[in-house]
């Protein structure tokens, strides 16, 4: 296993870049530690796949170095870099044995039979394959056998990292949630450097220790699952981690304060803000609760999210959403909000007053 390094790393693929638009994969900077749990998230397009493949070698970039433990290996074969991938679709021999098949990334490297058997054993009992060892993988259904080609990527003990592409898509919704788990239980017995692809927020949020946001080729965010709930440093970050997302709302900066709609409202980041460029305020639905006085509001919607109730209010124009547990009273039409001091932020052109970017 391996410490990542990317280093400035970009990417275009145009053989001429000229401005920044050019580029699928802009500037970015980060280091993944040996043994972690990482998710690359984001929207369709976003830049994901490119990032993917920079790191397994299969595109060379434009600009910057990939290093796996200090060694530069932005140059070097997708072989040479050692590395496991699992796709979308289960990448297996149907006509083998499940055995087979984990056996054969071992068997194409030489390993002994007896260290294969001992391995693939250890693997088969992890992903509960056992009782299905001497079985044909054809008749396995979708996510069988993409256990196997879960069990593939994790079998060779000397890989650099394993690197997951989207892997539930072909699953039932309903055993989603069980591979999912299954994932993050593997995590935890192997201990192997993961990098878990996915444009889907629970994926994300519930495998990775570490999850790096990207939007229009740009890391927004790379952070703890806490961490982009609790100060999501880009609005969209905020929108697309959440349900429902932050409430982002236009206001002015005045005093340290957000003002919007003559209301002048307490953030966590006051001093930080300098008022200039695109000025919002953004306040997870979390953090905004009814109040006997406060920002004047009224109730237009509520709708049933199982244990909560999604309250939506109009204040000043603006929409803003909040949420309700059950047994909480649902005020009629006019009222108050607060929000929660701590949990409400300035953005300025989209980031976070203050953030380190
Ligand atoms: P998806 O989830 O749909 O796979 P993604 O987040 O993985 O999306 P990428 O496939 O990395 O995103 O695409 C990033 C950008 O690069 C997109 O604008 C895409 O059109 C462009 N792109 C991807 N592959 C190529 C290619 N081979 N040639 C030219 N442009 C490409």
């Amino acid at each position: 296993m391996a410490e990542i390094r990317l280093e400035n790393l970009r990417h275009s693929y145009l053989a001429q870049p000229r401005g920044e638009e050019d580029y699928a994969l802009k500037r970015l900077s980060l280091t993944w530690q040996d043994g972690g749990a990482y998710a690359l998230l984001g929207p369709s397009g976003c830049g994901k796949t490119t990032l993917l493949n920079l790191i397994s070698g299969l595109l060379t970039p434009t600009e910057g170095t990939i290093s796996f433990d200090g060694r530069d290996v932005s140059r070097a074969t997708p072989e040479e870099r050692n590395i496991a991938q699992v796709f979308q679709f289960p990448v297996i021999y149907d006509t083998m044995t499940v055995y087979d098949n984990l056996a054969f990334p071992l068997r194409n490297r030489g390993v002994p039979e007896a260290e294969i058997k001992a391995r693939v054993s250890e693997i088969a009992e992890m992903l509960e394959l056992t009782r299905t060892l001497s079985n044909r993988a054809s008749g396995l259904t979708a996510d069988g056998k993409q256990k196997i080609s879960l069990g593939r990527g994790l079998v060779r003990p000397d890989v650099n990292v394993i690197m997951f592409d989207e892997p539930l898509t072909v699953i039932d919704p309903h055993l989603k949630w069980q591979l999912r788990s299954k994932l993050k239980e593997l995590h935890l017995k192997t201990k192997r450097t993961m990098i878990y692809v996915t444009h889907d927020q629970t994926e994300a949020l519930t495998f990775a220790d570490q999850v790096v946001v990207m939007n229009l080729g740009e890391v927004v965010q790379a952070g703890t699952p806490i961490e982009l709930f609790e100060r999501p440093q880009h609005t969209f970050v905020g929108h697309f981690i959440g349900s429902p997302g932050m409430n982002v709302i236009p206001c002015e900066v005045k005093g340290g304060k957000a003002v919007f709609g003559g209301e002048a409202v307490d953030v966590g980041n006051g001093e930080a803000a300098t008022g200039r460029g695109r000025t919002e305020l953004g306040v997870r639905p979390e953090f905004v609760s009814i109040a006997s006085s406060g920002i004047a509001a009224e109730v237009v919607r509520v709708s049933d999210a199982g244990r909560y109730r999604i309250v939506e209010t109009r204040s000043h124009g603006h929409l803003v959403k909040l949420l309700l547990k059950e047994g909480e009273t649902v005020p009629e039409g006019r009222t108050f909000l607060a929000f929660d001091k701590a949990h409400a932020q300035i953005y300025e052109d989209g980031w976070m007053a203050g953030a380190r970017r």
